[in-house]
């Protein structure tokens, strides 16, 4: 892995992309890696390893060069792949926490991670408290003797909240305590929070990275070899790894990441311009908006600002639910991250697992995922959407 590393650090995110971990096959010269469908390798006598590969759930070469291409993508040290993001955050729980450990978690996350800390790890006697990550002195606050890991979602899942990462780093290392960085709304071409100070990278893979809307995964990213080696002994120890299939998927998608979020940062800031300007929209959460209150945070530790956007309309949640039934070009359906442009109601959709809680969403929001189809495309069924 250190060799990968050094092969790659030099190099520019969009050749590291398309580079690192794809060696050429040692037995064709394949130059993408082959599917290696398989579950275990013959032995050339008891022990006897030909490529150091033993069995499917420990590695396998498919998800070998996918977890050398996101350590790369990420100026980590170490990736490890996962059969989903919450496989991979589960997989971080249970490897860094004990019973009476606590978590600091934001106030605007992905419902699934939310539910994992509320509804599972806490019956394992791990606490938690909710802060906004988008203000260091809340996270601060909510930090007690046992906190072992602050979590923060950036740009956040609905709401587009900005946590500055390198701040709240501060704060995590003043507290003894590890910082986990969700960084599947970005990509890791458009942030890097490793080199924010961030310990831990967290990725739903199923959404950018994949950038197909053909598979689920997930990844985390470290830069400290220890931390990676005991990750990598949970991984295997309870099994939730990405199969060689998806893990050739997800490889194949990471080749075009640049290209894609650049026509995504581009798609989306033309339609958070169009909604601002649009009389029954109440309220846009985009960072590219200069009147974001993230947005000087996210123009600094971010290259571009993202391809979600999130607004409120007039008219309240059937209003909501009448855009997104509406809607055509913009599909209907959960995820985010495709090429192709969706559409949904979080809070009867990706966020009902949070209702009543304090990351409760508006009952009004509507949030997009602005795909890469033609702008004025997009731009003419929303409006149509909107009536
Ligand atoms: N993190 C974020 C920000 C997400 O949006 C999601 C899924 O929507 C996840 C994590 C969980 O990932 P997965 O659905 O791949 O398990």
């Amino acid at each position: 892995m250190s060799d990968e590393h050094q092969q790659h650090a030099h190099q520019s995110f969009e050749t590291r992309a398309i580079h690192a971990g794809n060696t050429a096959d040692p037995l064709t010269g394949a130059v993408v890696p082959p599917i290696y469908q398989v579950s275990t390798y013959k032995q050339d006598g008891v022990g006897g390893l030909r490529g150091g590969y033993e069995y499917s759930r420990s590695a396998n070469p498919t998800r070998t060069a996918l977890e050398e291409n996101l350590a790369a993508l990420e100026s980590g040290r170490r990736g490890l792949a996962f059969a989903s993001g919450l496989a991979a955050e589960d997989c971080l729980l249970r490897a860094l926490l004990v019973p009476g450990d606590h978590v600091v978690i934001p106030n605007d996350a992905y419902g699934g991670t939310f539910r994992l800390f509320a509804k599972v790890a806490e019956r394992w006697g791990v606490a938690w408290s909710v802060a906004d990550t988008s203000d260091p002195a809340s996270v601060r606050a909510a930090v007690t003797p046992r906190t072992k890991l602050i979590w923060v979602e950036t740009p956040s899942n609905p709401l587009l909240g900005i946590t500055d990462i390198a701040a709240v780093s501060e704060v995590a290392r003043a507290a003894g305590a590890r910082l986990v960085v969700d960084n599947t709304f970005a990509s890791p071409y458009l942030q890097q929070p490793l080199a924010l100070g961030a310990d831990i990278v967290v990725h739903s893979m199923t959404k950018y990275m994949g950038g197909h809307s053909d598979v689920v995964g997930g990844a985390l990213v470290v830069n400290d070899d220890a931390l990676g080696e005991e990750l990598a002994f949970h991984q295997n120890a309870m099994g939730a790894v990405a199969g060689p299939f998806d893990s050739w998927l997800v490889l194949r998608g990471i080749k075009t990441l640049a290209v894609r979020m650049d026509r995504h940062n581009l798609n989306a800031g033309r339609i958070a311009e169009m909604l601002v300007s649009h009389p029954k929209v109440t309220q846009v959460y985009y960072p590219g908006l200069p009147d974001h209150p993230g947005h000087e945070v996210a123009a600094k530790q971010m290259r571009g600002f993202g391809g979600m956007v999130s607004f409120r309309v007039e008219g309240g949640e059937e209003a909501a639910v009448e855009v997104c039934n509406r809607a055509r070009l913009f599909t209907l359906g959960e995820s985010l991250g495709g090429v192709e442009s969706l559409i949904e109601h979080p809070g009867r959709m990706t966020h009902a697992s949070v209702a009543g809680s304090a990351l409760e969403v508006p009952a009004d929001l509507v949030r997009l995922s602005v795909g890469i189809e033609a702008v004025d495309d997009q731009l003419a069924d929303l409006t149509r959407a909107l009536g």
